[in-house]
This record gives structure tokens, sequence and C-alpha cells, in this order.
């Protein structure tokens, strides 16, 4: 048989530079690769696997789902998708929800309603959508153009028309991009994951949400990666204060299984009519079936804990040897190192502990259910590599 990594760089298009590491089974977040060695994962498929690895009742919700019936198209009415609608607007008090596959396919259903929104209600010039710098919003041509980030815009010009890009926490750029656009939209992380685990600071949304009131400006929170409970709330904005129009979301609530989510508020419930806007898989059964039974699960009781093991984590580090600083909310936090990230992160993996990066930081999203003696374990390797 021909080895994966032979394979896989022989036939797979060179968009992902892989450790040299083959998963082949894991529980819970113990991960084991194709030579019996475990790691103890902090990334969680990027912040996907809230429950880690093959968790039971997941499973159980999705194969009792793939034992009726798979998918249906959106022809059709069915029942996993309706009840996981349901549970998101009881939890959030959105009024509607689209679903897509991804990310980025929910960002794009978010940017499509705020232009039709303010196509309508302010006429077609208020096109614009407003996002922050360094923000990280999707790889599709539009979510791109929506991250503020050039490294990722460049070989792809020209993107899609219609944003313009403000400084995160700097609300005198942001009033002054909204008055030199017409604008529909702002779009917010509340805390930038892919820009480097950077939270919004408290000051700034609070007025980025007046002077969304003020001026018929929607506000979409893009919560793919802070959101679902990871912040220590069940959405990231949520700990602001502030109320959305549009939350997108993705990641996490999959469970493993992709699906998109676009919750739309009071003012946008009905931008939508009868075929504008659609999606062949989104809303699959299956995936909407694990994805009701992770969003039961994330109560208060798993809220606490989040915020518990954060604290854990920031009291462990911060001010440990070789560690500058530590960003984030909850279970999203970003190191500073004073050792090249690169360098932890594999020396961190050669110790059998997974972490992420972030620009230069070392970035760690955790299961959400991470069992406190593995937690332990790990945060006791790295602080051992930072400080080495
Ligand atoms: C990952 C991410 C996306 C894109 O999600 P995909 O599922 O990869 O399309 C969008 N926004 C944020 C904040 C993300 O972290």
């Amino acid at each position: 048989m021909t080895d994966t990594k032979e394979l896989d760089s022989k036939y797979i298009a060179k968009t992902y530079a892989r450790f040299p590491l083959e998963i082949v089974s894991g529980k819970g977040s113990v991960l084991t690769d194709e030579k019996g060695k475990k790691y103890i994962d902090l990334g969680t498929g990027i912040a996907v696997n809230i429950f880690g690895m093959c968790d039971d009742e997941w499973i159980e919700a999705v194969t009792e789902q793939l034992s009726k019936f798979q998918h249906t198209s959106n022809l059709y009415y069915s029942r996993p998708c309706a009840e996981l609608a349901e549970l998101l607007c009881e939890k959030t008090g959105m009024k509607k929800v689209f679903f897509g596959n991804s990310g980025a396919e929910a960002n794009e259903c978010a940017i499509k309603a705020a232009r039709k929104y303010a196509a309508e209600k302010k006429g077609a010039v208020y096109s614009t959508i407003i996002t922050l710098k360094n923000s990280f919003h999707g790889r599709t041509v539009t979510t791109l153009a929506a991250t503020g980030q050039d490294v990722f815009h460049k070989d792809f010009l020209p993107l899609t028309d219609g944003f313009d890009y403000a400084e995160a926490n700097n609300i005198g750029d942001l009033r002054e991009k909204v008055s030199q656009n017409k604008t529909a939209a702002i779009m917010f992380e509340a805390v930038q994951g892919e820009g480097g685990v950077n939270p919004l600071d408290k000051d700034f949304v609070e007025e980025m949400a007046k002077i969304a009131k003020e001026q018929d400006i929607l506000l979409i929170a893009d919560e793919v990666q802070i959101g679902n409970g990871r912040s220590g709330m069940l959405y990231g904005y949520m700990n602001y204060g502030i109320t959305p129009d549009i939350v997108t979301t993705a990641k996490g609530i999959g469970g493993g299984l992709p699906i998109g989510i676009a919750m739309l508020g009071e003012r946008v419930q009905d931008v939508f009519g009868y075929g504008s806007h659609g999606s062949t898989f989104g809303g699959n059964p299956a995936a909407a079936a694990g994805a009701l039974s992770i969003l039961k699960r994330i109560d208060d009781k798993l809220l606490s804990e989040v915020k518990a093991k954060s604290d854990y984590i920031v009291n462990e580090l911060s001010g440990a040897k070789g560690i500058k600083s530590v960003s984030g909310m909850g279970l999203m936090l970003g190191i500073e190192t004073e050792r090249d990230s690169t360098e932890v992160l594999n020396e961190c993996m050669e110790k059998g502990v997974l972490v992420l990066k972030a620009k230069t930081k070392i970035r760690l999203l955790p299961a959400l259910n991470i069992p406190m003696e593995e937690l332990k374990r790990a945060i006791e390797i790295l602080k051992r590599v930072c400080a080495s």
C-alpha cells in the first residue's frame, strides 16, 4: 500500500503545508497517529470537534439520522433542520435561519442578506460592507474580499467590490469608513481568530453597535470560530451585551460534520423570498441532527466549565518563563512566546501535544469538555517547551 504522505503529495492540490503526522483514530481529547503514538489535542481540527473526537452522543445522533435518511434536498421538509433552527432561535433571539455547509457559505449568506436589505430599504447604492483589518471571513472570492488581510487577496484579484476595512478597536477610523461609504453592514469577529486571537474592546463594540443603530446599518457577527460556547457564552457577541442583526456560525456547531449557519434577526428575518438564496446540501439531515445534539449540550454547566478551564490556562501561562502574553477569551487563546512559535509547535507535537498557530502566536482551541487531567498535562508540556 502506498504511503499516505506519498499519495497526498502526488494527488492533492498543494494548498496545505501539512505536518508529518497522520491521525488514524481518536477518542475525546486524545488522538492516535499511524505509529500508535498518542497526542493530547488542543486544536480540535480548528475549533470543530468541540466535544472531542468520536463523541458518543454526537455519533448516536448522526447515525440514528443516517439510518432513517441521509439527504432529501431542500424541496421537502425534514425534522432535524427544523428543530435545529428552532433551538438556535430560542437560544439567541434570532428569528430565521439559513443553512449552508461552511463558514464561508454562512458569511456569503449574511452578505447577500445585508445587501438585499439595504438595497430595498435605502437604495441599491448602499452596498458596502465594512469589515475590520486583520479579520478572517473565508476563502470564497467574496468572503476573501470581506477578509481584511492583503496576504489572502493578492493572487486572486479582482475580488468582489464593495468592501472597506476599518481598524479594529479604533472607533474614529470606523466612523470615517462608514461616512466615506454607502454602508449596508458592519461585519466583525468578537475575537479575531486567524488574525491573532485578538478580542475586540468592549467600548469599541458598544460604539460600533451605536453607529449601526443610528445609521440603520446592519451588524453581522461572524461567530464561526469563537461561537458555540467557546467564549464562555453561547456566542462571542453575548459577552458584549449587544444584539447583532445577523449571526453566522459553522466549525464547532457541526461537531465534525460540515454545516454553516446564518441566523437572521428581527430586521432582516424576511429579507429572502422564495428562490433568492439556496444550497443543495444546506441543512443536511445528518449534519443537522449532529448539530442539534451539540447545541443542546452547550448549557450553563458547560459554559462555566469553559470559563474555569480558561482561567486555569491563563493563570498557568501568564508570566511563565518564555511567555510574553496571553490573549483571547474562554477556550480560544493566543500565546505570544519568546521562542519562535513554529519551533514551539513542533516540539509540543514531538512531546505529544497538538497546538495551532495564529500569525506568530501559539493558538489553543481545546475541546470544551477536555478532561482537566489531560488539560493539565498538556499545559505542563507547553510551559516546559516555552521555557526551554
Ligand atoms: C474558519 C473561519 C471562517 C471560514 O470557515 P470555513 O468553514 O473554512 O469556510 C470564517 N470566519 C471565521 C471567523 C473563521 O474562523
